[in-house]
Order: C-alpha cells, then sequence, then structure tokens
C-alpha cells in the first residue's frame, strides 16, 4: 500500500459523493457531459484569497500568475479578487485582453519573448519585466519603432535562491532574469531611454511548504531590491517579490504557515529601508491562489486483474494531469491525493493502482492506493488540480484532446 496525498480541507459529502461548490460530482458530470473534466470552485477561490489579505500586511498586493490556470472564467473571476496579474506569452496577453483586463496591471516575465509578443505588450500597455540585457535592448528599438513608451521592470536573477522549492529560479546561472551585478547598469539605461520605470521582479523559486524558507527569502528580496535601488540611484516604483507559496501535494506535506508568513511580512513592511519606502509591493502567486481550489474527474473505463494486481482503468490520465502522473519535474513518483467521487462516504477496503487511457506505462494516477471498492462508471477524482493541469499536460498525445472545464 502506498500512501494517498491529504485531500485539501474542506471538501464535504453530499449524498454520499464529494461535493464541489456545493454540488455532487455526478451532477457536475452530468451538466458537462462527459468526463474527464476539470471543476474549479469559486467558493475555494474566494476563500484563499480571504486567508490571504487577512494575513498579509494591506501594503502587499496579490498578482496572480495566470500560467497556472488560464481557464478564462478562473481568469474572470481572479479579477475580482487579485491586484494585478502575471502573463508569460502572447498567448496569454491575448488572453488577458479577451476577459478585459485591466493592461496597466498585468506584467509579463518569461525568457525568450518574441518581437511580435514584445510589441503586443508595448502597444497594450503592459510593464515588461525584461529577462536580458538584449531584452531591454530589443524592447526599447520596438518601442522607438512603434512610437510608444514602453513600461519596463527587470526581472533579476538574485545570488540567493527560495530553499526547499520545487522549481528553482534564482541562484547561480539562471536563464531567467539579470544577473543582479549587471542590474544597476541597464536599469540606467532604461532610465534614461524615457521609458517608463517600473522598478524590478525577483522571482526566486516555486512549491515552498516552509515558512521559514519564505520569510528568509522575503527578506534576503527586500535587502537586494535596496541595495539595487541604490546603485541604480532611482526609486524603484514597484517591487515584485515573487512568492513560490506551496500546496501540500504528497503524503506528509505539511501546509505552509502562512500566519508565520503573515506575521514576517506585516514586521518586514513595518520597518522598510527609505528606499522602499514608496515603492508599491506585491506577491506573484499561481498554485497556492487556484491549485487547491480544482478536483479532475475521470471515469472508470475498466476494472481488471494483473498477476494478483487491481487496476482501474480510466478515461483520463496523464494528458490531463502530467505531474499527478509522476512525470512533471518529480524524481520519485508519489500520489496526489485521489479519491472515488461517488463513494468519497466509504471506507477504503483495497489495494488498486489507478491508471489513465494512455498506452504507456508513466500514465498512473494512483499506485497501490487503498480506497473503497470502485466499478466501472464510478469516478475518480484528482486532488490539487486547479494548477498546471489542463493547461501543462499534454493532451494531444495519442489524440486524446482536453478534457472539459468548468467554474462552479
Ligand atoms: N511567476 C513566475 C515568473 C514563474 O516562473 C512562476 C512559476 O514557474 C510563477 C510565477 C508561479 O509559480 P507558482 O504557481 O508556484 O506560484
Amino acid at each position: 500500500m502506498k500512501p494517498l496525498g491529504p485531500i485539501p480541507a474542506g471538501f464535504e459529502t453530499l449524498d454520499g459523493e464529494l461535493s464541489i461548490g456545493g454540488r455532487s460530482a455526478s451532477s457536475l458530470v452530468e451538466e458537462a457531459g462527459r468526463t474527464p473534466l476539470f471543476v474549479y470552485s469559486r467558493d475555494r477561490l474566494d476563500a484563499r484569497i480571504a486567508e490571504l489579505r487577512a494575513a498579509l500586511p494591506e501594503r502587499i498586493g496579490i498578482n496572480y500568475a495566470i500560467k497556472a490556470n488560464p481557464f478564462a472564467p478562473v481568469v474572470e473571476h481572479m479579477a475580482k479578487l487579485v491586484d494585478g496579474f502575471d502573463i508569460a506569452s502572447g498567448g496569454e496577453l491575448e488572453l488577458a485582453q479577451s476577459v478585459g483586463l485591466d493592461m496597466a496591471k498585468v506584467s509579463f516575465a518569461g525568457p525568450g519573448k518574441r518581437d511580435e509578443e514584445l510589441m503586443a505588450a508595448i502597444r497594450a500597455g503592459v510593464t515588461l519585466n525584461s529577462e536580458s540585457a538584449g531584452e531591454v535592448d530589443r524592447a526599447l528599438g520596438l518601442a522607438e519603432w512603434l512610437g510608444m513608451t514602453p513600461r519596463i521592470a527587470l526581472r533579476v536573477n538574485p545570488s540567493f535562491e527560495l530553499r526547499g522549492s520545487g522549481m528553482k529560479m534564482g541562484g547561480g546561472a539562471k536563464p531567467f532574469g539579470i544577473d543582479e551585478e549587471q542590474v544597476p547598469a541597464i536599469a540606467r539605461k532604461v532610465i534614461e531611454s524615457g521609458a517608463e520605470w517600473r522598478g524590478l521582479h525577483i522571482f526566486t523559486g516555486s512549491q515552498a511548504l516552509s515558512a521559514d524558507a519564505i520569510i528568509e527569502t522575503q527578506g534576503n528580496v527586500l535587502a537586494l531590491a535596496d541595495r539595487l535601488a541604490g546603485e541604480i540611484g532611482a526609486p524603484l516604483p514597484k517591487l515584485n517579490m515573487g512568492g513560490g507559496f506551496g500546496i501540500p501535494y504528497f503524503h506528509g506535506d505539511e501546509p505552509l504557515d502562512l500566519a508565520a508568513v503573515g506575521a514576517a511580512m506585516t514586521q518586514k513592511v513595518a520597518s522598510l529601508p527609505d528606499s522602499l519606502a514608496e515603492t508599491e509591493l506585491c506577491l506573484e502567486l499561481g498554485r497556492y491562489l487556484v491549485g487547491e481550489a480544482g478536483v479532475y474527474l475521470t471515469r472508470i473505463v475498466d476494472r481488471k486483474e494483473s498477476h494478483g494486481t487491481t487496476y482501474l482503468v480510466t478515461d483520463g490520465g496523464l494528458h490531463h494531469q502530467l505531474a499527478a502522473s509522476g512525470n512533471f519535474g518529480t524524481v520519485v513518483r508519489r500520489n496526489y491525493p485521489v479519491a472515488i467521487a461517488n463513494r468519497f462516504d466509504a471506507q477504503p477496503e483495497e489495494e488498486v493502482y489507478v491508471v489513465g487511457c494512455l498506452c504507456t506505462p508513466l500514465d498512473r494516477l494512483a499506485d497501490g492506493a487503498h480506497l473503497p471498492r470502485a466499478d466501472v462508471g464510478d469516478f475518480v477524482a484528482v486532488f490539487c488540480a486547479g494548477a498546471y493541469g489542463a493547461s501543462a499536460s499534454p493532451s494531444a498525445f495519442l489524440g486524446q484532446g482536453p478534457a472539459e472545464e468548468m467554474l462552479v
């Protein structure tokens, strides 16, 4: 038997089934008309932002990194809750425009921005979080050609990293951001060019569950920003402090101690250096905002035994749940939280392997899981599916196509 990850708190039972947004799993599938299906809960999005607002000092804004979940109704809903957005491509820019986001609140990070993407962002009035000296030169040249004033911040590659993060995006050689030593000269060039100087973006990592590590990094970010502002010789209009707040996916993961992070940030904000006194501060979060609000529902299409092992074969799989299958940046595969959605109140009684419908041994949703008895037609729920599920999985693989998505 292998343990399952922890089901996020607050998922309730309705008529014996998992309920999401007050609706039973089977009624959601009926409304969607098919499985596999991602269901995202408005209530859970609202609750998460409310918790954050309560814990963080008012001075710190919350930006949503659209990459975590670009489903248009989710992005539209987030627009009512957050202070800004991070986009990572021309495609996300188009999405942001199509749902009517305020472009003055949008910033664009990501290495390898193409000229067309830079031009579209400059035209739209989006802030470029520029990732290199070359990108700054191209942006300035393109803006001149367009006859427009670009809004430019610099993404810094700091010399420190976010300890314990699942993905490190700072410390040493990185394709992301501008090495901190090079930042002052490039920032001065931006300012002297007449571009609108928007400050610094320091994003150091993702999926950290240790409050201590996040607090330490935020201290380092503020100290670095203070030093760089001095070396640049101009105030920072804005400092995007990154984030990296993680969510528990696996057995033994403990939720981030948000109260501790909030208390430390409140203290730091109360004693900011003079250089940052007037600076607008924000965090940039993705999975922490949306990850636990989403559930992936897939139908069991076959139940079979092989050499004493029971397989529940579903109509979903790694083409929508790459991370849950263990093939997205994990070294050792571990189980995400998984349940039989329409038998949510039943006791576990057997050990099963839940697999997807793809013809590859990589397509695993739960290994050696202790679950209630389930048969063909029952629904398997994979939790923590609100971030990097639908959009970060190879849905075209084997001609399967995307899952259905709904916000309830
Ligand atoms: N911002 C940037 C620049 C990123 O690279 C990432 C993730 O890779 C994020 C935000 C979102 O990270 P997370 O979803 O872990 O909060």
